[in-house]
C-alpha cells in the first residue's frame, strides 16, 4: 500500500504510535475524521492498530519508522504526499539517576529520541505542512521540561530542549500557514513509560504510580491534544499544561499509602 493517496480527509502523522499516548492519539484523530499514518519502530503493533482502525472505518496506515535515523525519515517524509497534522509523540526516559552518577549514554539516547527525533520529522514534514496552508505541528514535552526533580536531569534537560524546538520554531515560522502547539504532561499512567524508564524493572515502575489515585491516562493527554488541533486554524495553542489533580508539581505528589 503506498501513502500517497487520494483522500479528501486531512492526514494526521503521529509518531511512537505503537503505544501509551501515541496510539490513543492515533485512535482519537481517526475517530475525528483524519486519515491518520501511524509510525514507531514496533511495525506488528502499529500495523495491528492499523488494522483496528480501518476495520472500525477509519483510514489508517502503519509505517515502521526510527524517528533517529534521519535517512528513513527523509524516505518516509518523501513518501507521505499530503501532511496537515504532525504529532511528535515519539520519546521518553531512561533512568533516575542523580547528575553525580547518571549514564551518558542514556543521556545521549534521550537527546536523540526525544529533541533530535522531533527535529528530523519536523523538518522532514515541515514542507508538505505548509503546502497544506493549515498545518498543525504538536510537540508532546512534560512538566519535565518546564521543571525539574531529582533523579530528573537527563530526561529534564531533554524535555527542555524539546520545549526550546517548539518556542523556537514558532517564533520563526509567524506568518507561514503552520500553528506549534506544545503539550506538557505531568503523571501519565501508560504501560509502557515507567517500565521503559527503569530497564523493565517492574516494582520501580508501580512505584512511580503507587498511592497516586489517579494518574492521567494515556486517554486523557489525547484528548487534549486532539481538542487543540481542532480549535479554528487562527487559534495557536501555544503551551498546554495537564497533571492529575494529585500532582500539585513534579515534586509534590499526592500518594494515599
Ligand atoms: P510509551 O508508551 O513508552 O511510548 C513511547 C513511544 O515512543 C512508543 O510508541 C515507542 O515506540 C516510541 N519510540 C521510542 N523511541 C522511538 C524511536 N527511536 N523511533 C520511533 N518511535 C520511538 O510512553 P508514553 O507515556 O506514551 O509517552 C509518549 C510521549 O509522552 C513521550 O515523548 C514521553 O516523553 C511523553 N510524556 C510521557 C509522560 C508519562 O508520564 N507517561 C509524561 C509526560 C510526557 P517503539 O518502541 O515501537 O518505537
Amino acid at each position: 500500500m503506498t501513502l500517497a493517496q487520494d483522500s479528501a480527509a486531512r492526514t494526521a502523522v503521529v509518531t511512537g504510535a505503537s503505544s501509551g499516548i501515541g496510539a490513543a492519539t492515533a485512535r482519537q484523530l481517526a475517530a475525528a475524521g483524519f486519515r491518520v499514518v501511524l509510525t514507531a519502530r514496533r511495525k506488528d503493533r502499529i500495523e495491528a492498530l492499523a488494522a483496528e482502525l480501518t476495520a472500525a472505518g477509519h483510514q489508517a496506515l502503519a509505517y515502521p519508522l526510527d524517528v533517529t535515523d534521519r535517512a528513513a525519515v527523509e524516505t518516509f517524509a518523501s513518501t507521505l504526499g499530503a501532511c496537515h497534522v504532525l504529532v511528535n509523540n515519539a520519546g521518553g526516559a531512561l533512568g533516575a539517576d542523580p547528575v553525580a552518577s547518571g549514564d551518558p549514554a542514556q543521556w545521549l539516547r534521550m537527546y536523540e529520541t526525544n529533541v533530535l527525533g522531533t527535529l528530523h520529522v519536523t523538518q522532514c514534514l515541515l514542507p508538505a505542512l505548509t503546502a497544506s496552508g493549515d498545518g498543525t505541528v504538536v510537540v508532546l514535552t512534560s512538566t519535565a521540561g518546564h521543571a525539574t526533580y531529582e533523579g530528573g536531569a537527563g530526561y529534564a534537560a531533554a524535555k527542555h530542549a524539546e520545549h526550546v524546538l517548539a518556542e523556537t520554531l514558532r517564533l520563526e515560522i509567524v506568518g507561514q500557514p503552520v500553528r506549534v502547539i506544545e503539550v506538557a504532561p505531568g503523571m501519565v499512567k501508560t504501560e509502557e513509560f515507567s517500565l521503559t524508564r527503569f530497564g523493565g524493572d517492574e516494582a520501580k515502575a508501580d512505584k512511580v504510580y503507587a498511592g497516586v489515585a489517579e494518574p492521567l491516562t494515556a486517554e486523557d493527554v489525547a484528548e487534549t491534544i486532539t481538542w487543540a488541533v481542532a480549535r479554528p486554524s487562527h487559534v495557536n495553542i501555544d503551551l498546554l499544561v495537564l497533571r492529575p489533580r494529585a500532582q500539585a508539581s513534579n515534586t509534590k505528589v499526592h500518594r494515599e499509602l
